[in-house]
């Protein structure tokens, strides 16, 4: 059994800049980099090319791997400890708090969660087993393997404009939306609209994948919205960006959520003040970033409150001396 003050579960922007904060308060925060969804150490940023929306990176931003690194390396450079492995079951019902990777405990006077979240699915039988089996939900990590192929892209929002607008280095995009409006940005729409690889199927839910005698997909089954029609849409392979899921499996039943799942925090949550802050419904765990964020889900706001989450535990564990 190891005792940490303070243990950061997660290891994207939030988790992270928490590490940097409460490390450089002497805190020697103990980080999970894993997190109980089976994610890369990191987050999402992993999955992604170049963050050109992140300040201080001018001239084309910071690719995103390397913005992870950096930042792994910065909270490091002051005494926090990185453990890239997932936690598996947590008790906040009493302090210290605990938490178990596998048989082995770790206990905390303090936690932050900064888990994050993951790619949403079209939630069909047997979907996740065809990842990575000609389906994918990360065009940077996969779209190299379709050079010269031909790509579906499920899709209307933001990710779906940068999935497809990415994947057109490899070959042809067929963007597959159920509606004839987006969800996604001006800016991004418009980029990808002038994009001439960019193929655009409207009005049509995906109903479930087809796939070869293989067991690889080789296109959607969809419907088609305004008519009823269901017709058979093929590629080489399939990309989902449809959104995204919080991981907050670990904390069910223990800590107050919303009914998407993301985690309730501040005042809503029994926070001592309106002001926007960190605490979650058990006093003495926090939590930062896209895990109780599903309005903005940027880099910068989570790093921003993965340092609000850092200052409210330095505070909170300052007060209970
Ligand atoms: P969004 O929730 O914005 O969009 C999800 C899209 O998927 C919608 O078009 C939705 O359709 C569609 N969808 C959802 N469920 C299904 C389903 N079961 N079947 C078919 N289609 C479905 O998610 P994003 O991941 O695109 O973006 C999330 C946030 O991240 C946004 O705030 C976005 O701005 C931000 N972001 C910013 C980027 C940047 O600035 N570089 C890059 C990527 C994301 P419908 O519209 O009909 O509901």
């Amino acid at each position: 059994m190891a005792h940490h003050k303070v243990m950061v579960i997660g290891s994207g922007p939030a988790g992270d800049t928490a590490a940097l904060y409460t490390a450089r308060a002497g805190l020697q925060p103990h980080v999970f980099a894993g997190f109980g969804a089976g994610g890369p150490p990191g987050g999402q940023l992993m999955l992604t090319t170049e963050i050109e929306n992140f300040p201080g990176f001018p001239n084309g931003g910071i690719a995103g791997p390397e913005l992870m690194a950096r930042m792994r390396q910065q909270a490091q450079d002051f005494g926090a400890e990185f453990e890239d492995v997932d936690v598996t079951k947590v008790d906040f019902s009493e302090r210290p708090f605990k938490a178990w990777v596998g048989d082995d405990l770790h206990t905390a006077d303090a936690v932050i969660i900064s888990t994050g979240a993951r790619s949403r699915l079209l939630n069909i039988e047997g979907e996740e087993k065809l990842i990575s089996r000609g389906l994918h939900t990360c065009a940077t990590c996969d779209g190299a393997f379709y050079r010269n192929k031909s790509m579906i892209v499920i899709g209307g929002g933001d990710t779906a404009m940068e999935e497809a607008n990415f994947l057109t280095r490899f070959g042809e995009v067929n963007l597959v939306h159920r509606r004839e409006e987006f969800r996604a940005s001006n800016t991004m729409l418009e980029r990808a609209r002038k994009n001439t690889k960019i193929k655009w199927t409207l009005n049509e839910q995906p109903l479930g994948y087809l796939l070869r005698e293989n067991g690889t997909v080789r296109g959607i089954k969809s419907k088609n919205t305004k008519t009823g029609e269901v017709s058979d849409i093929t590629a080489d392979g399939v990309f989902i960006a449809i959104g995204h899921i919080p991981n907050t499996d670990l904390f069910k039943g223990q800590l107050k959520m919303h009914d998407n799942g993301y985690l309730v925090t501040g005042a809503a949550a029994g926070g001592p003040s309106e002001y926007p802050n960190t605490y979650t419904s058990i006093e003495g765990v926090f939590a930062s970033g896209d895990v109780q964020d599903h309005t903005y889900r940027q880099a910068i706001t989570a790093a921003g409150s993965g340092c609000m989450a850092a200052i409210d535990a330095e505070r909170w564990l300052a007060a209970q001396e």
